[in-house]
């Protein structure tokens, strides 16, 4: 009885995060809890192949990755996934998990790097972040936000002033593809000389014309 829904598994660059411009294999899972309106992934909510967790392993090891991101849609709404993300890492696999911060990250293995995407206003999603995720962080986890416009710039400097996120190395900010210019963001940056990184999502400028799969 398959007990994952994957909506595909493929080998390609990663294109953001601390893992960006590595080879590595996606895992994307089928279904998500929330409808950011610059969603770029809208083909994971509903299509999909039921697999087993065996079944996924052996795929990723047919395709020899060692880097495994599992990404969605969400891919904690999935019972399965956190059982999935502990046997990549038996398995030998470099493991990052893509979360959109709404659903709880605390019981995942100790091994992944869960790289949390918290909402800003402009996704339409700015009051999903489940609060408690943020007494969890460790230093290898990261944190990401797409920003569309200033005040989600304001709304994510807040939250990385609070300290809330502070027990976190690794903080992104990335401007949502055609509505942010990355030049204006750095501006921002520069100028409240803010200790983030810039992220760009670099799979958009090796293969701007696709729309899935890479
Ligand atoms: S959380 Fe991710 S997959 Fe879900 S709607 Fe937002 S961008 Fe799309």
């Amino acid at each position: 009885m398959p007990s994952l829904i994957i909506n595909e598994i493929y080998r390609t660059i990663s294109g953001e995060g601390s893992s960006a411009g590595r080879t590595c294999t996606i895992v994307r899972l089928t279904g998500c809890n929330l409808r950011c309106t610059w969603c770029d992934t809208a083909y994971a909510y509903n299509e999909g192949r039921g697999m087993t967790v065996d079944e996924v392993l052996a795929e990723v090891q047919r395709l020899d990755g060692k880097l495994v991101l599992v990404t969605g849609g969400e891919p904690l709404a999935q019972d399965a996934t956190p059982e999935l993300l502990e046997r990549l890492c038996d398995a030998g696999c470099e493991v990052f998990v893509e979360t959109n911060g709404s659903l709880d990250i605390g019981g995942l293995d100790r091994r992944v790097v869960r790289c949390v995407d918290i909402k800003c206003p402009g996704s339409g999603q700015g009051d999903s972040l489940r609060r408690s995720n943020l007494d969890c962080l460790r230093a290898t986890d990261e944190i990401k936000f797409i920003l569309a416009d200033r005040v989600d710039y304001e709304f994510a400097r807040e939250l990385i002033e609070s300290g809330d996120l502070s027990s976190c190395r690794t903080i992104f900010m990335t401007p949502a593809s055609g509505l942010l210019e990355a030049s204006e963001l750095a501006g921002w940056i520069l100028a409240d000389n803010l200790n983030v990184r810039l992220g760009l999502q670099i799979h958009k400028y090796i293969w701007p014309e696709a729309e899935r799969g890479v």
